[in-house]
């Protein structure tokens, strides 16, 4: 049997080794607290990181803090975020997002969830209007190291082209699908999130994956077929 016609579940695990070897393994430390991560997150979405911060820290800067974010008058917390897309629907979002939070806990601040079970974190994070599953795992699993698998745009293509996940499974089906199959300690998911994220924007990308130089060429379904038709050689 060659290597990329290995089941799912042992090519995973390959691709992970594989990924360790190629890139720095990484010590899962929070870089930002959990409120900063909950709404950068929230202004990422199609925005660029440079952006993203342009408008994190002008919104701060305007408004002093989360009170005064969740008190903004709606159209000057749009302008405060204009360097990111869609900045007229994230500004009600954030605000909405404060209030509930406001509301439930009395306070804004979301360290509570440290001591909740990850079923019901993630039940009451994608709760919040704008915080989807992958918002939610990327905020459990960076701050509060909790045994997630966020599932961004590279992971999951990555996944798709060398055959860990089937060509029709959704972004969030393979959330649970990965984490069966990778090991379950929260550091090993963090390093194979990062690694695929590295991997995804300098070799597989999305347009014109450099295949030659990947080192998940061998268990790649996708090399594969290239291969077979014989159209990377013109790659
Ligand atoms: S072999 Fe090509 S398609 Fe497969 S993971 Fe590597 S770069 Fe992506």
């Amino acid at each position: 049997m060659d290597a990329h016609e290995l089941p799912a579940d042992e090519k995973t695990l390959l691709a992970h080794e594989l990924l360790n070897q190629e890139y720095k393994r990484l010590k899962l430390e929070s870089r930002r607290t959990p409120m900063h991560e909950l709404i950068s997150t929230m202004l990422s979405h199609r925005t660029t990181h440079k952006d993203e911060e342009t408008a994190f820290y002008t919104m701060l800067e305007r408004f002093g803090d989360w009170e005064g974010v969740m008190n903004a008058p709606l159209e000057e917390l749009a302008d405060a975020i204009k360097t990111t897309r869609y900045p007229e629907q994230k500004a009600p979002q954030i605000q909405q997002t404060l209030r509930m939070i406001k509301e439930e806990r009395g306070k804004i601040n979301i360290d509570f969830l440290a001591d909740m079970p990850v079923e019901e974190a993630m039940n009451w994070l994608t709760k919040l209007p704008g915080v989807g599953l992958k918002t939610a795992t990327l905020l459990l699993l960076f701050n509060f190291k909790k045994p997630v698998m966020p599932v961004d745009t590279h992971v999951f293509r990555i996944s798709q082209r060398v055959g860990l996940i089937g060509a029709k499974v959704t972004a969030n089906k393979a959330h649970d699908l990965l984490l069966k199959m990778l090991p379950s300690e929260p550091v090993e998911l963090y390093n194979f999130h990062i690694h695929m994220l590295r991997h995804g924007q300098r070799i597989c990308t999305f347009y014109s994956p450099k295949c030659e130089k990947c080192v998940l060429n061998g268990i790649c379904n996708y090399y594969q077929d290239v291969r077979e038709k014989g159209i990377d050689k013109a790659a």
